[in-house]
């Protein structure tokens, strides 16, 4: 059998930091890993920058409910899930996804924690595990499964090599470039036809 692990922010959903500072006005909520490439320092930054503009929780998942999947994603997600069992993999929290999941059919999510007080302030985060995409793939091949995976950045890299077969999708030129192992698509069409190819099923579009 065949598990297809999909990246979730730039493959289903918008991003949601650069979305959320967009909608929030909040600049510096934009900067990134490559900005701040210490993932802890970054993140403190952020739930400083939520404290210093008052924003609990529930303020946070108002502003993302409003956010909306990408164009095509609920359908690609509906047709996947028809041929494969589908896992998501993710570096988002589950508190910050939950509006979008909902959207999307709360399709299996296996990401990070926040960890809020009594009053909504988000207080810390809890990372699931080092590499977890990573992880999750080594995981299911111990369950002798197929895995396909697909995702769109860096941080989807060793997930796709630890897979049977790694797409990219929507990735930046550089990504592409860095990484010719990988086939790279820019539509969900052409997205499907390389989870078809990429099965040993005879399964059709
Ligand atoms: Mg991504």
């Amino acid at each position: 059998m065949e598990i297809a692990c999909l990246d979730l922010e730039g493959v289903l959903i918008p991003e949601i930091w650069i979305d959320f500072a967009e909608r929030t006005g909040i600049e510096a909520l934009k900067a990134t890993t490559r900005d701040i490439p210490d993932y802890d320092v970054l993140m403190q930054q952020r739930l400083r920058l939520l404290e210093e503009n008052g924003l609990g929780l529930p303020d946070i998942q108002a502003v993302i409910a409003d956010m909306r999947p990408m164009e095509g994603a609920r359908e690609f997600l509906d047709w996947l899930r028809a041929r494969f069992q589908v896992v998501i993999l993710s570096d988002t929290f589950y508190e910050f996804a939950a509006p979008l999941m909902e959207q999307l059919g709360w399709p299996t999510l296996l990401c990070h924690r926040l960890e809020t007080d009594n009053l909504g302030k988000v207080v810390d985060y809890n990372i699931r595990q080092v590499n977890p995409k990573r992880q999750a793939v080594l995981a299911f091949k111990t369950l002798y499964y197929r895995i396909i995976a697909a995702g769109d950045s860096y941080n989807d890299t060793t997930m796709l090599a630890e897979a049977d077969a790694g797409i990219l999708f929507k990735a930046p030129d550089n990504v592409i470039s860095e990484f010719p192992q990988f086939p790279a698509v820019h539509s969900y069409e052409d997205l499907k036809k390389e989870f078809l190819k990429a099965s040993n099923r005879n399964l059709s579009l």
